[in-house]
Order: C-alpha cells, then sequence, then structure tokens
C-alpha cells in the first residue's frame, strides 16, 4: 500500500502536523489523483477540533481537491492520465438506493463515504482527505475541470461551490427573487456570485462593516449590517430566499423575520450547538426553515460546468501547508478574503 505524505490532527487540541497516511492499492475503477489545490472549508476546522463530536482521530481534512490524474485503473472510462480533476466532499455511496438512483449520493439512505473521517464501505478504515500529496477514488466520484480557469479558485467550488448552488437550484432561485445570503465567508461568497448568476435580486447580510465593499464588488446589490437596527427594519418581511452559511451560533428567529409569507430559509452552516426555533416566527408568514447538504456527483459536475460558463471562480488567498493553524486562527477571526488554498507543492 502507498504512502503518502499528508497533514493531520493527532487530537481535537494538537495542531495540524506532517504524517504520513497509507492509501489503499488502486482498484480497477480508481482514479489516482497528484494534489495541486487544496481549499480550507470551516467544516474541516470542525472536525479538527472534534465541535460535531464525532471526528475519528488522526483525521486528515480536506475535501476541495484539484489535481492530475496521474495513474487510472484497467476499467477506468472517463479519466485518462494527465486530465485535471476534482474531489469534493464524497468519494463512495451504496449506488443502489433510490437517492443514489435519483443523483443525491449525499443522502444515499446507506449512508455516504465522506473524503474524510468517513469508513470505507469495505471495511478497509477511514478515509483521508486533501491535506495530502494524492488521493486515490472511484471514477464516478471524480469531477472534470476545466483547465483554463485557475485552478486554486476552482478547488473551492468543490464544496462551497456545490453547498450553495444546490439550494439555490432546488429551490429555484432566479431573476424576480429577492434573496439573502447570511454570513459572507468562504459559502458565502460563492452564495453571492452564483445568486447574482442566476438573475436574483442579491442582498449581503452580514455582521462584519468592513466587509460591505467586498460584498459590492463580488455582485451583491445590497449590503445589511445584520447589528443595524436600521437597515434590518428595511428588510423586516423582504426576501424570498435566505441562504444561511453561518458558522457560529445565532438566533435563527432573527432572521425568519427578514422572510416574507411564504419565503425559505435554508441552513448549510452548520453550528456546534442546536438552535432555538419558536414555532410562531414559522406559522406567522407560513414560513419554512430547511437544510441542504452538498450535492450529488451530477449536480456537482453541473455547478463546475455553470462556474466555467459563467467565468466564476472563488476569491482565495494561497497558503503553504505548514501555515494551516494560522489559517485556522484567522478563518476564525473571520480574516479570510474569502477561501483559504492550500498550494500542496509546499508539502
Ligand atoms: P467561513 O468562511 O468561516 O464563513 C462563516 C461566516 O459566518 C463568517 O464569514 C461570518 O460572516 C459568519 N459568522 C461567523 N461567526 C458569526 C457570528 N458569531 N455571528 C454571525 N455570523 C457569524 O465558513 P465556511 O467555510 O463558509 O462554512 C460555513 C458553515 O457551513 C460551517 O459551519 C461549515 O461547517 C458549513 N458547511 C456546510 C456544508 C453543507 O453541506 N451544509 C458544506 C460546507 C460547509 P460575516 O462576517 O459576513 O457575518
Ligand atoms: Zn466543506
Amino acid at each position: 500500500m502507498p504512502s503518502v505524505k499528508s497533514y493531520a490532527a493527532q487530537s481535537d487540541s494538537s495542531p495540524l502536523a506532517p504524517w504520513t497516511i497509507t492509501r489503499r492499492d488502486p482498484k480497477p475503477h480508481d482514479v489516482q489523483i497528484e494534489i495541486l489545490y487544496c481549499g480550507v472549508c470551516h467544516s474541516d476546522l470542525h472536525f479538527a477540533k472534534n465541535e460535531w463530536g464525532m471526528t475519528v482521530f488522526p483525521v486528515v481534512p480536506g475535501h476541495e481537491i484539484v489535481g492530475k490524474v496521474t495513474a487510472v485503473g484497467s476499467h477506468v472510462k472517463k479519466f485518462k492520465v494527465g486530465d485535471v480533476a476534482g474531489v469534493g466532499c464524497l468519494v463512495d455511496s451504496c449506488k443502489e438506493c433510490d437517492n443514489c438512483k435519483d443523483g443525491l449520493e449525499q443522502y444515499c439512505s446507506d449512508g455516504p463515504v465522506f473524503s474524510y473521517n468517513g469508513q470505507e464501505r469495505d471495511g478497509s478504515g477511514i478515509t483521508y482527505g486533501g491535506y495530502s500529496k494524492s488521493i486515490l477514488c472511484h471514477e464516478d466520484f471524480v469531477l472534470h475541470i476545466d483547465d483554463k480557469q485557475p485552478l486554486d479558485g476552482v478547488a473551492p467550488l468543490l464544496c462551497a461551490g456545490i453547498t450553495t448552488y444546490s439550494p439555490l437550484r432546488h429551490w429555484k432561485v432566479g431573476k424576480g427573487q429577492k434573496v439573502g445570503i447570511l454570513g459572507l465567508g468562504g459559502l458565502g461568497h460563492m452564495g453571492v456570485k452564483l445568486a447574482v448568476a442566476m438573475g436574483a435580486e442579491v442582498t449581503m447580510l452580514s455582521h462584519s462593516p468592513s466587509k460591505e465593499a467586498d460584498a459590492k464588488r463580488l455582485g451583491a446589490h445590497r449590503f445589511v449590517l445584520t447589528s443595524d437596527e436600521e437597515q434590518v427594519k428595511a428588510v423586516t418581511g423582504y426576501f424570498d430566499f435566505i441562504l444561511d452559511t453561518v458558522s457560529a451560533e445565532h438566533e435563527y428567529s432573527f432572521y425568519l423575520n427578514l422572510l416574507r409569507t411564504n419565503g425559505v430559509m435554508v441552513c448549510v452552516g452548520i453550528p456546534p450547538s442546536p438552535a432555538q426555533v419558536p414555532a410562531f416566527n414559522l406559522i406567522f408568514g407560513r414560513k419554512s426553515l430547511a437544510g441542504s447538504l452538498i450535492g450529488g456527483l451530477g449536480e456537482t459536475q453541473e455547478m463546475l460546468d455553470f462556474c466555467a460558463a459563467h467565468n466564476i471562480v472563488s476569491d482565495v488567498e494561497v497558503i503553504a501547508m505548514k501555515d494551516i493553524n494560522k489559517a485556522y486562527e484567522r478563518m476564525l477571526a473571520g480574516d479570510v478574503k474569502y477561501r483559504f488554498v492550500i498550494d500542496m507543492a509546499t508539502l
């Protein structure tokens, strides 16, 4: 079994540090990828610090992976050596349940296999993510990447991109709709770009006054500082759709008040502790509160193609692997514009 250099957290209190993993021997349907760039998602930090109470240590995070195909198994049809390819949050699923058949592998009834901290379906162990030199993956879970786009900016599309694209599509966001994107971070900045490209009127809802100019530069038509009473009053009962990307505890009812009658708020951000939602805030105005998890493989390819056609990539700050712990601290402080991406040549 091949040994691969990586970066891992050994416990919830230890910083990420070099570690060597063994990947499985390639199977006939496997695509082997040399990782060029890996985005840094807030979920990586939640996992490394075991904030959701489900981390198996050591954990090698990273699920926004772009690289070059270096080998393909004998049965692989969709990729060849030299192709630019991507791997997102999913590396396997049962492929037989109704959800998998419907292209909703992320909701696989048997449990999807996540790129890291996931259980391999053959019982061979835990999966390790993209803070690593290379990865192996069944060809059905590998994405085609347009190599004309800057690859560091494409990497975050594999999670931040699809996580925002999927609910915008599912709830048919488009022209004539008033959309609020809550939280301007990795997911939020992709949400703004995508909702604008889909034709919606987009408002950035942020608790950071310093982000107003950037929100407008990213394409938002309006900026609302959520701590400013007057600004909030002006958008109370206003939105058809709110996409909530906030990673920390916050009051859902406060934002439900910003929806108009029949409005929908979709949570994609996953704060570590559960929130309280008063029924009143949903009942008055027949409002819906929903959730959404990444997206299926077909939809992820559709999103990548949409981004290539609309010239959309993530705004990134490329970092060296050794600076990952500093990057986590800066992410917690809201100091990232708007996604850290690791240059894997530095590992
Ligand atoms: P991020 O880059 O750190 O952005 C989070 C944003 O939340 C911040 O930029 C900030 O925006 C806002 N925020 C932070 N603390 C806040 C507070 N105390 N009150 C109000 N707003 C606050 O994180 P990310 O990578 O975009 O991830 C966001 C969340 O989505 C994480 O919980 C992550 O685990 C989750 N996630 C879910 C899925 C899924 O499939 N559902 C996929 C990927 C990630 P402002 O400064 O503009 O307020
Ligand atoms: Zn992610």
